[in-house]
């Protein structure tokens, strides 16, 4: 078995206790599916969002409504397909009325899956999407408008915070900073030079 269907193997395993899980509140507010991430297991690099949307809760993928096809048309831009990266959220599940997590929620999910699947997957590097995926990363408060786009670390790992692709929707100014920004996080990932 190769490494990347190793992993998945793991990943997999991974998931199989949670398919229907209840360990956050979340769990019983109406989510129709847990969004546990999608795209390649042995990635060099993933991206995190902050929590599924109406769309990726109906389809149970992540960054799959109009903020998932800002960051796809990203990656293409770059010469990137969004198969050839990972990407997930920091909570599973769908909070109601896209409400932020709270962090009883994001402590909980992030502990049982994003930590573990982090371990799996060991990406050069994580590019943190939006204010509250970073912020729950490292449970301290960061001001995005200052730390985008320079490096930070996670447990060895390099991280890289840019906005979410929602933000840059509502502020197409901020679009530019968003691009070079994964195109950042790419280099140095060495998946475009
Ligand atoms: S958000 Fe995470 S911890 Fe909470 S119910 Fe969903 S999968 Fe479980």
């Amino acid at each position: 078995m190769n490494v990347k269907n190793y992993k998945q193997k793991l990943l997999d395993e991974l998931y199989k206790p949670y398919i229907k899980c209840m360990q956050c509140p979340l769990g019983g507010l109406g989510r129709t599916k847990v969004v546990f991430g999608a795209g390649n297991p042995d990635s060099k690099i993933m991206f995190i969002g902050e929590a599924p949307g109406a769309k990726e809760d109906e389809l149970g993928l992540p960054f799959v409504g109009r903020s998932g096809q800002l960051l796809t048309r990203a990656l293409n831009k770059l010469n990137v397909q969004r198969d050839d990266v990972f990407i997930t959220n920091i909570v599973k599940c769908r909070p109601p009325n896209n409400r932020l997590p709270l962090p009883i929620e994001s402590t909980t999910c992030k502990s049982i899956l994003l930590f573990n699947q982090i371990k799996i997957i060991r990406p050069k590097i994580i590019c943190t999407l939006g204010s509250h995926a970073l912020n729950s990363l490292y449970d301290k408060v960061f001001q995005i408008t200052k730390c985008r786009g320079k490096q930070h670390e996670f447990d060895g790992i390099v991280v890289i915070p840019t906005y979410h692709p929602a933000y840059v929707l509502r502020n197409p100014v901020s679009g530019k900073h968003f691009l070079e920004d994964i195109k950042c996080a790419l280099e140095l990932a060495e998946m475009i030079k």
